[in-house]
């Protein structure tokens, strides 16, 4: 990698394999009863009385809580919400 500015480093840093990081914590929601719903678009979040509605591009969920972790992609999302936000560029 190259840097054009200064760089932090940390002599006891480790390093993550995102992909297996990823794969495992899918794999644990899975093991715990939870579902996962792979290839599935998350469609803005309409808030219900006390809880919201998630509809996606497959089954709509309705939910007492939702947790947006969109990434770059959360304002999209969390605007649907009534919370505007705007990431720095
Ligand atoms: C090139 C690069 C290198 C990096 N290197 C490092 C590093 O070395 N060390 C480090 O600590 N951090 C690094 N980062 C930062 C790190 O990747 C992020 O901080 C981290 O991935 C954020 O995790 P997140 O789960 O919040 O979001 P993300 O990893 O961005 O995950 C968001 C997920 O939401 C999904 N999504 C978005 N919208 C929808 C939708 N409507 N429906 C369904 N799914 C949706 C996306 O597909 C994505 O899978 C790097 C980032 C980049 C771009």
């Amino acid at each position: 990698m190259r840097f054009d500015g200064p760089v932090l480093f940390h002599p006891e840093a480790g390093v993550l394999d995102a992909d297996a990081a990823v794969a495992a914590r899918v794999g644990r929601v899975a093991e715990r009863g939870g579902t996962v719903l792979g290839r599935t678009r998350a469609l803005p979040v309409e808030a219900r009385g006390d809880g919201a509605l998630l509809r996606t591009d497959g089954p709509g969920i309705a939910a007492d809580t939702v947790v947006v972790a969109a990434g770059p992609w959360l304002p999209e999302l969390a605007g649907s919400l009534g919370v505007p936000l705007a990431l720095p560029r």
